[in-house]
């Protein structure tokens, strides 16, 4: 499978990235994970406005979901005629959060979208085995882990440690992890990883190789959040940018 980063810019859009959007692609499907702010314009730039087959939200913060509304028009209004509904997994309320963004008077969104509630457990989408599970986070938030062809990617969506990011990581090829804040600070409980635990979750997870994300560009330092995580985690450590592929 491919990852291809869209946007990985923490909690707001930052100069250089819109916030998280992440491709997943195998046999010819694509699998968009988080449509945050601004990724609809990545999407674009690195895969076509079409190329999704569907749609996984992580949670139901406007930096993770907030370009699902604006892809309405995408595909609501296409030239050549409405496009197929999409399948998206999403937590309960999806639907109507999108449809209350995308207009004022709440109209529906179940001509553009099929909403499926997201819960904890291991489901197919498309060619991918996929595995969520509720994180650290103040709303209803999931982790997930995409396997396809005995090959792991696992990426922690929002969280604070817990035990379940490290399930969701065991042993994977490729750990997508968010790093928001400094280590050395007094940070709010249960809301986010710093790069120290994003590497020390790394570590106890045995994966091969971690990848942080979720930086926020106006407030971290980049070069700390990575010495942290590698103070932590002996493999090997990347902040991803935006239009990066990964192969696994
Ligand atoms: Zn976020
Ligand atoms: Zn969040």
């Amino acid at each position: 499978m491919r990852l291809t980063v869209l946007g990985c810019a923490g909690s707001f859009p930052g100069p250089e990235s819109a916030c998280s959007a992440y491709l997943v692609e195998a046999d010819g499907f694509r699998l968009l994970i988080d449509f945050g702010s601004g990724s609809l314009s990545a999407l674009q730039r690195y895969a076509g406005i079409d190329a999704v087959d569907a749609i996984l939200l992580t949670h139901l913060h406007c930096d993770h979901m907030l370009d699902a509304c604006t892809y309405v028009v995408v595909r609501r209004y296409a030239p050549g005629g409405p496009l197929p509904p999409l399948p998206v997994y999403a937590p309960m309320g999806a639907a109507e959060r999108i449809s209350a963004a995308y207009s004022a008077d709440n109209e529906p969104v179940d001509d553009v979208y099929t909403f499926y509630a997201l819960q904890p457990g291991t489901f197919p989408i498309g060619p991918f085995t996929v595995t969520a599970d509720r994180v650290n986070h103040p709303i209803e938030t999931y982790g997930v882990r995409v396997e396809h062809n005995g090959r792991v990617l696992a990426y922690s969506s929002d969280t604070a440690p817990c035990e379940p990011l490290l399930r969701l990581a065991q042993g994977a090829d490729l750990f997508l992890c968010e790093a928001s804040y400094l280590d050395g600070v007094a940070n709010p409980p249960d809301l986010h990883l710093t790069g120290g635990e994003a590497g020390e979750a790394a570590t106890k997870a045995d994966v091969a190789r971690l990848l942080l994300t979720h930086l926020v560009p106006a407030w971290a330092s980049e070069a700390s959040t990575v010495e942290a995580a590698c103070a932590a985690y002996a493999g090997p450590v990347e902040v991803v940018r935006p239009g990066a592929r990964y192969d696994l």
